[in-house]
């Protein structure tokens, strides 16, 4: 079900409770400004989400209200994790679905990272 990109941040969202360790998850990176970890629904061969640290409901959301240091510190991570999945060299896609017409269902920021095959182009069907 989409939810709205917008704030309030709803402290009880799914990866606000992973962050916590209330729920586990299978992680492959964490330091001070992310966490990354494998959906539990996988749409490609690899499929990681990477989640920034504080409490943002979506990208307008992050980049209005993060400092300098944690949007750098996220968008670094997810460099980073990228490259130790070892995507950097097949290639990969970048997507974070935001608000009801982006198909966001954890309103909480996330970047998915898919890789492992040929990806196709953009938006499938389009
Ligand atoms: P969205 O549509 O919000 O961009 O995607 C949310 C993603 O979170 C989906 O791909 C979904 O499979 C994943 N997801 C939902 N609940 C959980 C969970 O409890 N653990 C993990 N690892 N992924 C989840």
């Amino acid at each position: 079900m989409p939810v709205s990109g917008l704030p309030p941040y709803d402290d009880n969202n799914i990866f606000a409770r992973i962050l916590r360790g209330e729920i586990p998850s299978k992680k492959v990176y964490e330091d001070e400004w992310a966490l990354a970890f494998h959906d539990i629904n996988p749409q490609a061969p690899v499929h990681v989400l990477v989640v920034p640290k504080g409490k943002y409901c979506s990208f307008a959301d992050f980049s209005a209200q993060a400092s300098a240091e944690e949007i750098a510190g996220f968008i670094r991570a997810v460099g980073k994790v990228a490259n130790q999945l070892g995507l950097e060299a097949p290639g990969y896609r970048m997507l974070s679905n935001m608000g009801a017409h982006g198909g966001q269902e954890v309103p909480h920021l996330h970047i998915h990272l898919f890789g492992g095959r040929p990806l196709g182009r953009m938006i499938p069907g389009a």
